[in-house]
């Protein structure tokens, strides 16, 4: 029951009704048996910093933050994790002392993700194909994992951007098919595939036996290209796991405590069969 002492969490972003954020969000607080509750604001391009200013005045325990808000969101803080700082991004804001806080969580909920898949990129070589928000994220992390990270992206110069985050290389957009033979992991942070429409980043021809083949995209969660991956024995790494890590790793900072991962799984996987998008 929502009571005057209830702890109030948000989501702010223009749209953010499609968000799957509050439902990973209050599964969680559920299952952790907290008095708190998240909900989502619709907060138009250009506002973020007045509502941001807000959080402290209004008590509120935290922000997630997502499109169109993530460079505004970094402006706005006063401290940034290095991660944070790197990408001039934020998608967590915690409210400490006052002050804002700014974090990044989308990369290490992706090296989360992975972990939970037996995989440690430490010293593997990593095709990430995609130059944009998530791909920069990943390729932070990954770089920071000690990864070996080669970007591909139809722009070169958002390519070349990505893989300085992680003192990677890149490969020409037209020749990422022939670049995956010399990859351990294969990472799709493209939209292509969304939607079911059976579309994948790379010919499914070109994976290989004993690759690691991750999709950032989550609807469907079993794309075209995990199919294709598994069809030639390599091993799938679905989109659910880092949707569920980088929201496991907000409800920690804010909370301190840990993350229920399992019934936030269950909730996300819920959700996205509910809006027909699973
Ligand atoms: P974004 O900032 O718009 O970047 C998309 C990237 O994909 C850009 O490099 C873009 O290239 C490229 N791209 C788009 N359509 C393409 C096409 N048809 N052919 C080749 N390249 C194409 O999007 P984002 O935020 O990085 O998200 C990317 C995907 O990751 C989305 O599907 C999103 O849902 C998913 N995602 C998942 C999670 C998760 O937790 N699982 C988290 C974040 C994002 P241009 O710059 O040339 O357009």
């Amino acid at each position: 029951m929502i009571s005057a002492r209830t702890r109030l969490a948000v989501v702010i972003g223009d749209p953010v009704r499609h968000s799957l954020s509050p439902a990973l969000h209050n599964a969680a607080y559920r299952e952790m048996g907290i008095d708190w509750v998240y909900v989502a604001l619709e907060v138009p391009a250009g506002s973020a910093g007045a509502a941001l200013a807000g959080l402290a005045a209004l008590g509120i325990a935290g922000c997630s933050v997502t499109m169109p808000h993530k460079t505004a969101a970094a402006e706005a803080c006063a401290v940034l994790t290095p991660a944070a700082a790197a990408l001039r991004s934020v998608n967590t804001v915690t409210v400490v002392d006052g002050h804002l806080e700014g974090d990044s969580t989308d990369g290490p909920g992706f090296l989360a993700a992975l972990a939970e898949a037996g995989v440690v990129p430490s010293g593997l070589r990593v095709l990430l194909c995609g130059a944009g928000g998530a791909a920069r994220a990943v390729a932070d992390a990954l770089g920071r994992a000690g990864a070996d990270v080669v970007v591909t992206a139809r722009r070169t110069d958002a390519a070349a951007e990505t893989a300085a985050l992680a003192g990677g290389s890149t490969v020409p957009w037209t020749d990422r098919d022939s670049a995956v033979s010399e990859c351990a992991v294969v990472v799709n942070a493209t939209p292509i595939g969304m939607g079911g429409d059976g579309a994948t980043v790379v010919a499914p021809g070109a994976l290989l036996p004993g690759q690691i083949v991750a999709d950032l995209v989550y609807h469907p969660l079993d794309t075209a290209l995990l199919r294709a991956a598994r069809e030639r024995g390599a091993q799938s790494v679905d989109g659910l796991g880092m949707l569920v890590h980088q929201a496991a790793l907000q409800i920690r900072r804010w909370t301190g405590s840990e993350a229920p991962i399992a019934a936030m799984r269950t909730a996300a996987r819920a959700e996205l069969t509910e809006s027909g998008r699973a």
